[in-house]
């Protein structure tokens, strides 16, 4: 894949960049260690100010960066936005609670004795140059994410962005050089996806988050797992969003179109599969239908745009087979299922689509639906929802709306996902962790769980 900016709106090659050279690749590895080795032992009120300082600069910078983000993977302007104001939200959030998140445990004095210590205690500390491969979907979020906890706990960075965005990754190293981390704490790697191996080998890079898809992350898995590193994988989804009879069915409903069509519906915790009760099927699917037919398809640039186009020519492809198969296969489309007619534009537009009629044997009842795709199926009580919700490979977050506490307490228990949203949509928030089970990956993200991750659990004990 060329590293490279080309508009999804209307198909234009905007920029393209050269991939490092492997003598620029190495000055940059070398760099990052060398950062390290002084980095590490900054205290938290100097990284805390400069991470203040990028979210201050990011706030100013917004309108231009959302602008590219936009320009680069299609999503709606006012979603760019809002993105780099959570981002902004993040780094502050990341500023103010990392020193108590980090503070040295002592375990209960009785058990100090019982080691035979005078003192013990576990201390978190910062592992070295991390390596996160990131996906474009969410280009300055999935970064930020990984990048406010990682500093934050003396970690420095090496961002490894999708290659079709590109301009947000040089930003982002912009952006923390400017906000006064020392040069190397966060370098973007122009990279292609084959030279990932060779920098996770690379035995100054300690370990690797990533975001995306199944396959990348199993094949980042597999060579950190042979160079017996540490992972953080955040992959796909197709979460569950269950309806039951006490549920506000309205309220319900209108948050299903947002909850599907965010961010062009290209998103892992994007709500994929509505199960809905037979008691209040026919209600949910009228008010649901008609939001996403109500939804305005156009340029991402126009601040009225409900939905821009798919990120690439091949992601709107693959969805297009899916929902393709599935009709040949007897699914009744309710709306959308094609690209959209009389369409002047020439980017990879596709209308929102809800499909009726799945059974078990159809890929989409298994596979990820990548865009503003949904799948409607009708229950006759929680049992079956909770199976049907279940039975997927993923594990990421999953929706329960309800008024039946009982029915609360059963979901929050037998969900099979690292996430229980009651009564809303999934979102994240730098205070709760992030994170799947079974496909969707391991590891969490954000909370103190979060910055965890790349910290080294050391046991001081003192005789
Ligand atoms: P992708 O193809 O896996 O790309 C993600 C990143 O991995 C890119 O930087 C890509 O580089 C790199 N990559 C791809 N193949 C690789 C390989 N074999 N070895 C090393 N690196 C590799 O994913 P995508 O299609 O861009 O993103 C969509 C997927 O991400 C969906 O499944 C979505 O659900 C998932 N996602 C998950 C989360 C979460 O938090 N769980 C969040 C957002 C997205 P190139 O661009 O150079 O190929």
């Amino acid at each position: 894949m060329p590293i490279a900016t080309v508009n999804p709106a209307n198909g234009e090659t905007l920029e393209t960049y050269e991939a490092l050279s492997p003598d620029a690749l190495e000055e940059k590895l070398a760099l990052a260690a060398r950062t390290f080795a002084a980095y590490r032992t900054t205290v938290f009120e100097e990284r805390a100010r400069m991470m203040r300082h990028a979210a201050d600069l990011l706030d100013a910078d917004t309108p231009e960066i959302a602008r590219t983000m936009t320009l680069e993977m299609g999503k709606p302007i006012k979603a760019a936005r809002a993105e780099a104001a959570k981002c902004a939200r993040t780094m502050r959030w990341y500023a103010d609670h990392a020193q108590e998140l980090l503070a040295p445990e002592r375990p209960a004095e009785s058990d100090v004795k019982d080691s035979g210590a005078a003192r013990a205690e576990v201390r978190y500390r910062p592992l070295g140059p991390v390596l996160a491969v990131m996906p474009w979907n969410f280009p300055l979020w999935q970064v930020v994410r990984f990048a406010a906890p990682a500093l934050m706990a003396g970690n420095v960075g090496l961002l490894k962005h999708a290659s079709n965005v590109p301009q947000t990754a040089l930003y982002l190293e912009d952006l923390f050089l400017r906000a006064g981390f020392p040069e190397g704490c966060f370098q973007t790697l122009l990279i292609g996806s084959g030279a990932v191996e060779g920098v996770l080998r690379d035995e100054r890079v300690v370990a690797a988050t990533l975001t995306g898809s199944e396959p990348a992350g199993r094949s980042v898995a597999s060579v950190a797992g042979d160079e017996v590193k540490k992972t953080v994988l955040e992959l796909g989804g197709s979460d569950p969003y269950v309806v039951m009879p006490s549920a506000d069915v309205a309220k319900a409903a209108k948050t299903a179109v947002t909850a599907r069509t965010q961010n062009n519906g290209q998103s892992c915790i994007a709500a994929k599969r509505f199960i809905v009760h037979e008691d209040v099927f026919e209600e949910f699917r009228e008010a649901f239908v008609e939001g996403m037919r109500a939804l305005k398809v156009g340029d991402p640039l126009d601040e009225e745009t409900d939905i821009g186009p798919l990120a690439s020519e091949q992601g709107r492809k693959d969805l297009e087979e899916l929902v393709d198969e599935a009709v040949e296969s007897g699914a009744t489309v309710l709306c959308g299922g094609r690209r959209p007619k009389d369409f002047d534009r020439h980017g990879w537009f596709y209308e929102p689509t809800v499909l009726a009629d799945i059974t078990p044997e159809m890929r989409i009842h298994r596979e990820e639906t990548f865009g503003p795709v949904a799948t409607l199926y009708r229950v006759t009580g929680l049992d079956a929802a909770i199976e049907l919700a279940n039975d997927t490979p993923f594990g990421l977050s999953s929706n329960l709306w309800t008024g039946d506490a009982e029915e609360i307490e059963r979901f929050a228990r037998d969900s099979q996902a690292g996430g229980v949203f009651v009564n809303g949509m999934t979102a994240s928030h730098p205070a709760l962790p992030f994170g799947g089970n079974k496909r969707s990956g391991y590891g969490r993200e954000l909370s103190g769980h979060g910055i965890k991750e790349f910290c080294d659990i050391t046991t001081v004990w003192i005789g």
